[in-house]
Formats: C-alpha cells, sequence, structure tokens
C-alpha cells in the first residue's frame, strides 16, 4: 500500500490490490489447496525457500489479504489470522514461551484469556503472574523472573474498562529484555494503535469491532518488527536457534522482522491449525470496511448513555473512560484522544436480584454473550463469561458482582436510551 494513507483509506482499499481485469472485491480462494507445474517448485515451498500457496492450513490468499489490512491499520511488519482470538493470544504467547517458561499478565482481562493462561497454559509447564495494572513500575517489577519470556495486557480490559498504561508497560517489558503483547480488540486500531507507544505485538479477537456484526468468530496477530530477539537470544531459543522441524532455519536469521509471524504460521499453525475458513476472512474484510465510521458512533453513543447512566439515582456506579471523573479518563485521554470504545459497565443500587429485573426488564437491549457488535447488548460477567472465577479473583480482575457490562450498538441512542430507562423503572 502507498505509504500516506489515512486509516479510513486503509479500512477500505489496503489488503487485496487487484492488477488489471481482475475482480475489484476480494475473492473468497475456498480452496484448500493450489496447483504447481513441477514437482521442484512444491518442494521449494516446503522448505520456505520460494513464496507461494499450496496448502491453507499455512497460507491462503483471502486470509493473507485480509491479514494485511489489519498489519497496515495497526502499523506493523507482518500479521496473520486465526480462527478465533483465543487461538490467537495462545499462539502469540506460545510462539515465545514453552514448557518451563513464565509470562506477567494484566489481572484485568478478557475471562478466557485468564482461563488460558491461568489454567490451560499451566498445564502445558507455562507459568503465569498476574499483576494489578495500576501498580508501580517497581511493584511490577518484582513479577518478573529469570524465565520471563513476555509481558500480556489488553488496552482496555473486557469486561473491567481498566485501561492501561501502555507506555510504562512497554518500559516493564523492554527493562527486562522481552516483548509486549497487547490484546487492542477493545480500541481497534482506530482508536488506539499500541505500537506508537512501544508495545511490539499486538492480538486481536476480531470477532467483536472488526467483524462488527456477529458474523464469525475470528482472531488475529500482528507484528511491529520492533523487538530484536537476537539481542535477547539466550531467552528466545525458538527464533533464534536452528528449527529442526523446519530444515534447521533460524528464523530471525532468515526472516528479520517477519520473524516472529513466519514462525507462529509455519510452526505453529501447521502442527495446531486454527486457521480461519477463507469464507469467514471474506466477512472480516467486509466488516473492517466500516470500521472507522461505526467506531465513531459506537463512541458517541456510549459517551452519552454513560452520561444518561451517570445521572440517573437508580445507577449506582458508572465505568465508563470517557466520563471526566473515571479513574482512567486521563490515560484514555493520553491513548484514545479519539474515544475508548462502545462499552461500559455499571452497576445499579439494590441486590444482586435488582440487576436481574433490570436486565429482564429490557426490550431493544438484549442478552446475549456478545460484545461490540452492531446491536446494543447487556451481559452480567459474575453470572456468565466469568462464572468459573471465584469472588476473590473477581474481586482481584476488578470485576465487582453487580457489574453489568453493556455494549452500546450503533442504533439511534435515543431509543437505547429509552430502552434504559424504562428497564430502570422497573426496579
Ligand atoms: C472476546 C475476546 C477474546 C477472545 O476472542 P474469541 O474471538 O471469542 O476467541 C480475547 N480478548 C478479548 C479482549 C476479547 O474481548
Amino acid at each position: 500500500m502507498e505509504k500516506g494513507y489515512r486509516i479510513e483509506t486503509k479500512c477500505i482499499q489496503s489488503g487485496w490490490r487487484p492488477g488489471c481485469g481482475e475482480p475489484r472485491v476480494l475473492p473468497i480462494y475456498q480452496s484448500t489447496t493450489f496447483k504447481y507445474d513441477d514437482s521442484d517448485h512444491m518442494g521449494r515451498l516446503f522448505d520456505l525457500e520460494a513464496e507461494g500457496y499450496f496448502y491453507t492450513r499455512l497460507q491462503n490468499p483471502t486470509n493473507d489479504a485480509v491479514a494485511a489490512k489489519i498489519t497496515e491499520l495497526e502499523g506493523g511488519v507482518a500479521g496473520m489470522l486465526t480462527s478465533s482470538g483465543q487461538a490467537a493470544n495462545y499462539y502469540a504467547v506460545f510462539n515465545i514461551c514453552e514448557e518451563g517458561g513464565h509470562i506477567v499478565c494484566s489481572n484485568s482481562i478478557y475471562g478466557g484469556t485468564y482461563n488460558l493462561f491461568g489454567t490451560t497454559m499451566k498445564k502445558q509447564g507455562i507459568a503465569c503472574t498476574f499483576v494489578n495494572p495500576d501498580a508501580s513500575y517497581e511493584e511490577l517489577s518484582a513479577a518478573f523472573r529469570p524465565d520471563t519470556k513476555a509481558v500480556f495486557a489488553e488496552t482496555i480490559a473486557n469486561p473491567s474498562i481498566v485501561v492501561l498504561d501502555i507506555e510504562k508497560f512497554a518500559r516493564l517489558a523492554h527493562d527486562h529484555g522481552v516483548p509486549l503483547i497487547v490484546d487492542n480488540t477493545f480500541a481497534t486500531p482506530i482508536n488506539c494503535r499500541p505500537f506508537e507507544w512501544g508495545a511490539d505485538i499486538v492480538t486481536h479477537s476480531t470477532t467483536k469491532y472488526m467483524d462488527g456484526h456477529a458474523m464469525a468468530v475470528g482472531g488475529a496477530i500482528i507484528d511491529s518488527g520492533n523487538f530484536d530477539w537476537m539481542a535477547h537470544a539466550d531467552k528466545f531459543p525458538g527464533l533464534t536457534t536452528k528449527d529442526d522441524s523446519y530444515h534447521g532455519i533460524v528464523y530471525a536469521e532468515k526472516f528479520g522482522k517477519g520473524a516472529f509471524i513466519t514462525k507462529a504460521t509455519a510452526q505453529l499453525m501447521r502442527d495446531l491449525g486454527s486457521i480461519p475458513s477463507p469464507m469467514n476472512a471474506f466477512l472480516l474484510n467486509v466488516g473492517l470496511e466500516t470500521l472507522h465510521l461505526r467506531m465513531a458512533r459506537h463512541c458517541e453513543n456510549a459517551q452519552k448513555v454513560a452520561e444518561f447512566l451517570h445521572g440517573h439515582d437508580k445507577v449506582a456506579w458508572v465505568n465508563y473512560a470517557g466520563l471526566p471523573d473515571n479513574p482512567y479518563y486521563e490515560l484514555a485521554q493520553k491513548y484514545m484522544p479519539g474515544g475508548t470504545c462502545g462499552v461500559l459497565a455499571f452497576g445499579v443500587r439494590g441486590d444482586r436480584a435488582a440487576a436481574m429485573r433490570f436486565m429482564d426488564s429490557l426490550k431493544l437491549t438484549a442478552i446475549v454473550t456478545h460484545v461490540a457488535d452492531a446491536r446494543t447488548c447487556i451481559l452480567h460477567p459474575a453470572s456468565h463469561t466469568h462464572r468459573q472465577m471465584s469472588e476473590a479473583e473477581l474481586k482481584e480482575a476488578g470485576i465487582r458482582p453487580d457489574l453489568m457490562r453493556l455494549s452500546i450498538g450503533i442504533e439511534n441512542v435515543e431509543d437505547i436510551i429509552d430502552d434504559l430507562k424504562s428497564a430502570l423503572k422497573a426496579i
């Protein structure tokens, strides 16, 4: 893509660049495999000596075009799609942290990621220390060990809406010789580009705003190309020593800034296989074309809803980083001056039953296990997404038992507010 295009243009034009007489719209290459004329050519592909497609588990033109678009939106050098956000976060960490390794992770993260790092990867011999992202640099430094391989956090945490101090976390990670991996799902590159603040790897659940229509589960990993693996060669042998499962290739030597994504594709995707279908990548691309329009409306609507709830006497508290009295307002202004996201959290006065009555009285706002799509929806994390966490773990993660996560859609905001108003009357 020509340099200098603004992000709105990239949403529409990046990725698929048709040649003369080719389809204007990104085609769906719904093919598992690709044909070659001679066997030697195919051999070179397997050796990673030639570029080209051979099997969709490793690469597919539709998937690659969409990955290239997200890479340009984030300002990275290489990227890949995965079948889900869970797979993206798993691959991003596992690509550099194997058995015996350790990561430092913000405790304000998505429940699925909390389980992945705290339980499932633990069974693979990967340890995780959860930290309070608001702790001081010194306190956070104490969580590092000689075997620490990465720091992980979310730009805007789902569902606690904690805004990450990206520069503090980047400095922390780099001072300890490891990369910072940031899950940028909620902010999207429209509102925040973590690479500009020092993050090294960005992940996404594209299921959310990027798709935007609740049509396809998906994920993405983007590399800034900025982390110098060779400078910390002893920590990252997977990138800096020979991969015997791939003809003795040393990824960091052979692929330079593309090393991280090449390894994740050639090794993890080859063996674990969490690819998106080309059809789903196509749907994601349609979503990406309007991402810049939708994010602006999500944020505008959410700001008005947050202000409405903030002023309502039946509402106990509202957490939205766009409210000036929010503890994360300053960080949000710094990292996301154009808006944060359409998700907010709040609690109503009274007991848990009052919250349930409120939710059951909503008409336009649907109770669904989803966030960040065009339709307004609501969820009670303590009894839904995070129900496997103990009260103490919930408290640690900044999720109050009465917290309701409200995802503001792009409907007319007066209709959303009317719906909330009448449900509040019912309690
Ligand atoms: C939803 C979500 C995930 C998991 O993504 P899936 O696409 O559902 O697998 C990871 N991180 C964040 C911040 C999310 O909101």
